[in-house]
């Protein structure tokens, strides 16, 4: 009964307190807190085994694909993955102050998850010894995560972990990744992984064409164009962002080079507004031409969406295999929900790792009921 109840609560994304607030109404005699926190840790083996043999068995899933596609370099194959992070409590832009954060790798093909690792800067049972100025019996201790070093280096150190693992722990290289952290990360990769050199840093294609349109937006919004070349603008920013989606997903399907995906992306826009002449064949055929470009031209706006179209052109190197970090979105949902959508403290005694655990859980196919 008291495992069930731990397990409901912190698969439900509730803490304790309500735990006990909802027993209370219902008026049934809850657990102490303590007794929680014991059966937290039970569950919590649980949860570990269960994700590390979901991992094993991705890995043997990936190895055998990539084998399958003649994707190996000396001998080894390669896949491609995504990583993502997070942290324990919300974050506005960079958190330096977090007590705890997590990483994941997760195989983009499949959308298994690889490795997933926690750091903790805190514990509350060292933080009471040390406060009294005593040594700390010896207990389960949380904390891996030296509290000076800047709680922003953690998922970096995550991501270095497992890429340095993926041979022994999956017999595959990392050869591809897909994330959207600074370039730091990628630095680190390559300097700390022994097939650092090999690997590349691929962006999502989602996130790309979702900034894009952003930026069309806000041009169309700019008072300073003249309103009837906003208006065009605003019509045709859905044709614009699908052009886009669309020649990044031709180039990949058709295993086309970096010189033809660029050569697309600089037409999309003329080919909207009108001006077929660059065309290709695979998605356009027409030939006449109307007004609408000489509107965007004279009202400088062209030249404004070819810059924006120049910074997806630099990414297009990245862009080509047309990878989106979706799985890795899909995961951090699923940590948002059992995290209190980090509306509690839970960096104490393990509570944001458990839920970390959950979430992976979760994510290979565990489901929330206990077993
Ligand atoms: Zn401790
Ligand atoms: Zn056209």
């Amino acid at each position: 009964m008291n495992s069930a109840g731990t397990w409901a609560t912190v698969t439900s994304g509730i803490s304790f307190s309500q735990f006990e607030n909802v027993l209370g109404v219902l008026d049934v005699p809850a657990m102490s807190k303590n007794t929680f926190l014991k059966k937290e840790v039970e569950v919590e083996k649980v949860w570990l085994k269960h994700i590390d043999n979901a991992l094993v068995e991705a890995g043997i899933e990936e190895r055998r694909l990539a084998i399958e596609k003649g994707d190996v370099d000396d001998g080894m194959p390669f896949i491609t993955v995504i990583v993502d992070g997070g942290w324990s409590k919300r974050s506005y832009g960079h958190n330096y102050t977090a007590t705890s954060g997590m990483a994941v790798i997760i195989a983009e093909r499949t959308g298994q998850l690889l490795f997933l690792g926690v750091r903790n800067k805190y514990c509350c049972i060292c933080d009471r010894a040390t406060k009294i100025g005593m040594e700390a019996k010896p207990h389960l201790c949380y904390k891996n995560w030296d509290e000076n070093k800047p709680s922003t280096a953690m998922e970096q150190d995550i991501n270095v972990e497992g890429f340095k693992m993926s041979e022994k722990m999956h017999g595959v290289r990392y050869k591809y990744f897909v994330g959207d952290g600074d370039s730091s990360v990628y630095a680190k990769l390559v300097q700390n992984v022994s097939y650092g050199r090999t690997i590349q840093k691929l962006e999502c294609a989602n996130h790309c064409i979702k900034n894009y349109t952003g930026h069309l937006h806000k041009l169309a919004a700019d008072k300073t164009f003249p309103p009837d070349s906003r208006k065009l603008l605003k019509q045709s920013i859905p044709r614009l962002t699908a052009a886009a989606r669309g020649a990044i997903r031709h180039c990949a399907d058709e295993g086309e080079t970096v010189d033809d995906s660029i050569s697309d992306l600089k037409n999309w826009p003329y080919h909207v507004f009108g001006e077929h002449a660059q065309c290709r064949n695979y998605f356009c055929q027409k030939v006449e031409s109307n007004e609408n470009l000489k509107i965007i031209t004279n009202a400088k706006l062209l030249d404004e969406i070819t810059a924006l179209v120049s910074r997806l052109e630099q990414k297009a190197p990245r862009l080509i295999k047309n990878k989106t970090s979706n799985a890795a979105e899909f995961y951090m949902s699923l940590l948002a929900k059992y995290n209190c959508g980090k509306r509690i403290n839970l960096g104490q005694r393990g509570s944001f790792q458990r839920r970390c655990y959950v979430a992976g859980s979760e994510r290979s196919c565990l489901g929330t009921k206990p077993i």
